[in-house]
């Protein structure tokens, strides 16, 4: 029976681990760098963080959750849901353990961790996630300010903001979770908006006994939902011109000062950067300690933000809500595959993988929300799901090949242009954002419907794949 390790426990690691517990194999472990699983859940710790894809659809499919408080549940919520069915299925991470580099040797995995401990497996998994990162600007003078700092990712909780002069840089799906959250604390609030997104209707509730009933019935409709929302990203207008007048419709009724109006309007195709979901977003900008200011940051110096104006914003406190580097897939991890050939090396012109998992001259590697996999319509526990059971199916043909398997570079390539060819058709090569790595590339999202990613990786072809021996 084949040795698998997984780097990682949130959704992806935790999920390979059940599917493969589920199918019998008992030597699985999951390494963890933190102290607890989670992955984006226990790290996002800002105010008001928590989910803007419906619970019931964003919940592994064995594991319905029908205690759900809300339809758009806050972290804790999700935290409490991971733990539990990582618990109910008996996968138990070990914690603590970073993992700094891994190489392909003899027909095994040699995983290095940051402790001096070498661990070895027979396939590996790599679930790191895409959003685990934080992405600080390069803004000049950033390292002269003398006030507090932090990053949404790493919410400093011991500093408290009441009475203070708060500067928030970033206007996306974090920003506007925590904006309204930290809003009525702060004495003055200024939030740096370079593109102003796109925000429709949150339509959130409280769930009552009798609509927990129906759980089953909200996740087809929001799958349903999110399918035909992937037709707007691939050009469809009477899907994207029916947002967009929900969302304009969202900011007319929320904001009727024209000047705030104005400078919420975004300029650029809808679906390019994520539609983001809030109620209180557009409220909390109107509030009189808020001010939104658009001119673009030139500086931060000690005692603040300039502005190309040459306005000096002074403060207390800068949080970014910058985001993450995503398209640094697996960095820092050192990966070496067959002839000592290095991951980071064969990515130089942007990540890629067959099917988001796979990469020619690593066999027996299989990566989770890799390349190409993320969605900008649809839930991201729905992928994962469908590369867990991709993930069993090769752990299975190994076991039974008693081999390697390594995805032939020419069916890699073929899925790469079809894909890269895909993916020059949608919204998302409209403008910058964290899908597109610095060539442009777009080497986070998947181009089509989560149905269609279900069809492709609904059973492994082992045609796909060279056989290296073990
Ligand atoms: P983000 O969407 O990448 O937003 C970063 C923000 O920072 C953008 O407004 C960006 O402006 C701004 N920014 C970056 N560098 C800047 C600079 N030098 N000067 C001024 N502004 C700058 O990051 P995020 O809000 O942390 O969200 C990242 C992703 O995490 C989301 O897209 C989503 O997938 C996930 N997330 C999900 C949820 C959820 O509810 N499911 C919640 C939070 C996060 P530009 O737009 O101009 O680049």
């Amino acid at each position: 029976m084949p040795s698998v390790l997984v780097i990682g426990a949130g959704f992806g690691g935790i999920g390979v681990a059940i599917e493969l517990r589920r199918a019998g194999y008992t030597d699985v472990t999951v390494v963890e760098k933190a102290d607890d699983l989670g992955g984006v859940w226990r790290e996002n710790t800002y105010p008001g963080a928590g989910c803007d894809i419906p619970s019931p659809y964003y919940s592994y499919s064995y594991a319905p959750n029908p205690g759900w408080p809300m339809r758009f549940s806050l972290r804790s919520d999700i935290l409490a849901y991971l733990r539990r069915v990582a618990d109910r299925f008996g996968i138990r991470p070990r914690y603590g353990v970073e993992v700094t580099a891994a190489e392909f040797e003899r027909g095994r995995w040699r995983v290095h961790t940051a402790s001096g401990e070498v661990l070895t497996a027979d396939v590996l998994v790599p679930a790191v996630g895409q959003l685990s990162r934080p992405a600080m600007p390069d803004i000049p003078g950033a390292s002269t300010f003398t006030g507090h700092s932090f990053h949404s990712a790493r919410w400093d909780h011991d500093y408290d903001l009441t009475g203070r002069r708060v500067a928030v840089i970033g206007t996306g799906a974090s920003a506007i979770q925590f904006v309204p959250c930290i809003q009525p604390s702060a004495a003055r609030l200024t939030v740096f908006q370079r593109t102003a997104p796109y925000l429709v209707p949150k339509p959130d509730t409280r769930y009552r006994p009798w609509q927990r009933r129906l759980l089953p019935l909200e996740r087809a409709f929001f799958w349903a939902l999110c399918e035909v929302g992937v037709l707007g990203l691939k050009g469809n207008r009477v899907v994207t011109a029916a947002v967009e007048r929900i969302a304009l419709r969202h900011l007319r009724r929320q904001v009727p000062e024209p000047e705030l109006r104005a400078k919420l309007i975004p300029d650029y195709r809808i679906g390019c950067k994520r539609v983001l979901f809030s109620n209180d977003y557009f409220p909390a900008l109107r509030q009189p300690n808020v001010h939104l200011e658009t001119a673009p940051i030139t500086a931060i110096t000690p005692a603040g933000v300039r502005t190309a104006d040459g306005v000096e914003h002074e403060v207390d406190v800068i949080i970014y809500g910058t985001g993450f580097r995503a398209t640094d897939f697996l960095a820092p991890i050192e990966v070496r595959g067959l002839g000592g050939r290095s991951l980071a090396e064969e990515w130089t012109d942007g990540a890629r993988a067959y099917l988001g998992m796979t990469v020619p001259g690593f066999p027996n590697m299989f990566l989770v929300y890799g390349p190409n996999t993320n969605l900008g319509s649809g839930s991201i526990v729905f992928m994962l799901e469908r590369q867990a059971r991709y993930i069993r199916q090769a752990v299975e043909r190994i076991a039974a090949e008693q081999s390697c398997l390594d995805v032939r570079p020419e069916v890699a390539e073929r899925f790469d242009s079809e894909l890269q060819g895909r993916l020059g058709g949608t919204t998302w090569t409209m403008c910058r954002s964290w899908y597109r790595d610095g060539t442009g590339r777009v080497t986070t999202n998947w181009p089509g419907s989560v149905s269609e990613y279900h069809r492709r990786t609904r059973s492994l072809d082992p045609m796909a794949f060279e056989r290296v021996a073990r």
